[in-house]
C-alpha cells in the first residue's frame, strides 16, 4: 500500500559550496580537507549527537602500516592521530601480522577532537538532522533536504560528499547501488562493549606460555607479549563453550586492549542477515546483540583466563554496520585489483589492509592477503551517471570482496580525505568533480602529507 505525500515548499536553511553527509571517519576528513584552506564554505550534516561515527565505538583504527610495515595512511588521517596523542588519546601503529597494524583510540576524546577540527577550519556542523532527500537539476546535485525536529528543510550546495556509509544520498539521487555478494549476503554488524577489571595479563600470559591452548589465528604469540594486542582466535575455547551449551554467535574471541590497562573490549555479538537500510531488521539486530552480550561474557568468564572478575562498562551507543549500500562508481575496485596491487594513475589512497570478509552466515571470516599496499582510484568516489556528488568510505564503489579490504577507518579517512580536496580543487577549477584534473588533487593530497607510493 503507498499513500500520496503532498508536495510543499520547504524553507532553505543554509546554501554552501560544499556539503558534506556523514559525520564517521570519513565525513570528518572530507570536511576538514574542502575547507582547509579556508576559500569555501563547508557544512557537515550528522544524524547523531557526536562526531566520529565508528570511530566512538571501541574499535582500533587498522592499517595505518601496510604488509611491509611502511606507513601508508599519513596526511590529514596522521594529523587527527597526532591530534589525539597530544591528550594521550591514541597509541603507537602497533605492526601486526594479521591487520598490518593497529592504533587504539578514546572515543570521547575522538568526538572532542572531530568537533575541535571543523571549529578550527570553520566548518559549520548540524547534528541532529537526518538527510532523507535529494534535490537534483536533470543528473546533477544542487542540494539534499534534512528532516529533523524543526521539520523538513532543504539545504543548497555546488558539490555533495555522501560519507554516511550506507551511501544515502547517492541512492537517493539515483545512483546505481548495490548491497553484499551475489546472493546479497552482507558481512554482518557488531554491538561492541567494553569490560573493565580485565586481569590483561593473565590473559597475556595465557596466549604466551600456552599457544597449544590458547591458539591465535595468523599471528605470533611473541606479538602478545607487549602492552598492546588484538586477540583473534581461541576457537578451541569457543568450541568447549558451544559444548557447554552456550550459543556464541562467532567462531574467533576477538579481544583489544584499550587505553586502560584493566581495559578489554569486546567485538564477539554478530547479527548474520541484517540490513541496517531496513530499520525492522535493524531493530532486530540491535535486540539480538544486546542478548548477545550476556552470554559472551559468561564464555570470558567461564573459558578465558583474565576475566574472572571482569564486569561491564560500556556498551558502544549503536550497532556498527561493517556492510550496506555500494555505489556504482566511474570504475569498481574489485578484490583482483587489491590482490595484484594493480596500479591505478588517477589513484588518491594508497591502502594496506588485507580482504577480510567476515561471512554473512555461520560466524567465520577469510581473509586474503597482499604482499604490499594498492592503490585506490579517485574514480571509486565519482558515481557513473549523477553529477555534483562525491561518495566517500565504505559505500565508495566497490565489489563485495573489496569493500572488506578498504572499508577500514584508516582508508575510510583517506578516502574522505581525497573526497574532499577534489570537491575543493574542483570548485576552484570551475569544473565538476567527475572533471577535475586528478593530478592537482594528487597533488593537493601530497602537500599535506598523504603516501600516494
Ligand atoms: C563491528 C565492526 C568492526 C570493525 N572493525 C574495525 C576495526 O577494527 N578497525 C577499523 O579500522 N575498521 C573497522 N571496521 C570498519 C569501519 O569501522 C567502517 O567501515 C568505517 O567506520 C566506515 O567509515 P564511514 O565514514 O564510511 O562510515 P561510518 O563510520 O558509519 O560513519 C557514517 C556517519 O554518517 C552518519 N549518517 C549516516 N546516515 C546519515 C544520514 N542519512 N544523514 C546524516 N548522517 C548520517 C552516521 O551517524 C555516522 O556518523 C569495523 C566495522 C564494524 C561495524
Amino acid at each position: 500500500m503507498t499513500v500520496f505525500e503532498p508536495a510543499r515548499e520547504i524553507p532553505v536553511r543554509a546554501s554552501v559550496d560544499i556539503l558534506v553527509v556523514g559525520g564517521g571517519p570519513s565525513g570528518v576528513m572530507a570536511a576538514y580537507a574542502a575547507a582547509r584552506k579556508g576559500n569555501h564554505k563547508v557544512m557537515l550534516l550528522e544524524s547523531r549527537g557526536f562526531l566520529g561515527g565508528n570511530l566512538t565505538i571501541g574499535l582500533p583504527i587498522l592499517a595505518f602500516l601496510g604488509p611491509k610495515g611502511n606507513q601508508v595512511i599519513k596526511g590529514e588521517p596522521q594529523k587527527f592521530i597526532d591530534r589525539l596523542r597530544e591528550r594521550g588519546a591514541a597509541t603507537d601503529h602497533y605492526p601486526c601480522k594479521l591487520h598490518k597494524s593497529f592504533t587504539m583510540v578514546d572515543a570521547e576524546e575522538v568526538k572532542n577532537v572531530c568537533a575541535d577540527m571543523m571549529e578550527e577550519v570553520g566548518v559549520e556542523v548540524l547534528m541532529y538532522v537526518f538527510c532523507c532527500g535529494v534535490l537534483k537539476e536533470g543528473e546533477q546535485v544542487k542540494g539534499v533536504i534534512i528532516e529533523s525536529k524543526c521539520g523538513r528543510e532543504a539545504i543548497l550546495a555546488k558539490t555533495v560528499i555522501d560519507c554516511t556509509g550506507d551511501g544515502d544520498v547517492a541512492f537517493r539521487a539515483g545512483v546505481e547501488c548495490h548491497k553484499g555478494d551475489a546472493d546479497g549476503g552482507m558481512q554482518p554488524p557488531t554491538l561492541m562493549y567494553q569490560l573493565r577489571g580485565v586481569d590483561v595479563q593473565a590473559l597475556r600470559d595465557a596466549i604466551v606460555q600456552r599457544p597449544e591452548v590458547f591458539d591465535m589465528d595468523n599471528m605470533p604469540h611473541s606479538q602478545f607479549t607487549r602492552r598492546h594486542f588484538i586477540t583473534v582466535g581461541l576457537r578451541g575455547m569457543i568450541d568447549k563453550a558451544r559444548e557447554a551449551g552456550l550459543d556464541i554467535p562467532v567462531n574467533r574471541t576477538i579481544l583489544i586492549t584499550g587505553l586502560k590497562p584493566d581495559e578489554i573490549w569486546v567485538n564477539m555479538t554478530r547479527v548474520s542477515g541484517t540490513d541496517s537500510t531496513e530499520p525492522s531488521s535493524y531493530t532486530h539486530c540491535e535486540i539480538t546483540a544486546h542478548r548477545q552480550i550476556k552470554v559472551i561474557n559468561e564464555y570470558l568468564r567461564r573459558f578465558v583466563p583474565g576475566f574472572e572478575n571482569a564486569h561491564l562498562e560500556i556498551v558502544s551507543p549503536f550497532t556498527g554496520i561493517r556492510e550496506s549500500r555500494v555505489i556504482v562508481g566511474k570504475y569498481v575496485l574489485t578484490a583482483e585489483d587489491i590482490v595484484a596491487m594493480k596500479k591505478f594513475d588517477d589513484a588518491v589512497v594508497v591502502a594496506g589492509y588485507p580482504v577480510d570478509i567476515h561471512h554473512s552466515k555461520g560466524g567465520d571470516c577469510t581473509m586474503i592477503f597482499t604482499e604490499d599496499a594498492y592503490d585506490i582510484p579517485y574514480r571509486v568516489l565519482v558515481p557513473e551517471k549523477v553529477e555534483g556528488l562525491l561518495v566517500a568510505g565504505r559505500c565508495s564503489s566497490m565489489n563485495h570482496e573489496a569493500m572488506a579490504g578498504t572499508r577500514v577507518m584508516s582508508t575510510c579517512m583517506a578516502l574522505g580525505e581525497a573526497a574532499g580536496s577534489a570537491a575543493r580543487v574542483a570548485l576552484e577549477e570551475g569544473v565538476l568533480p567527475s572533471a577535475v584534473d586528478v593530478s592537482k588533487v594528487r597533488a593537493d593530497l601530497l602537500e599535506n602529507g598523504a603516501y600516494l607510493g
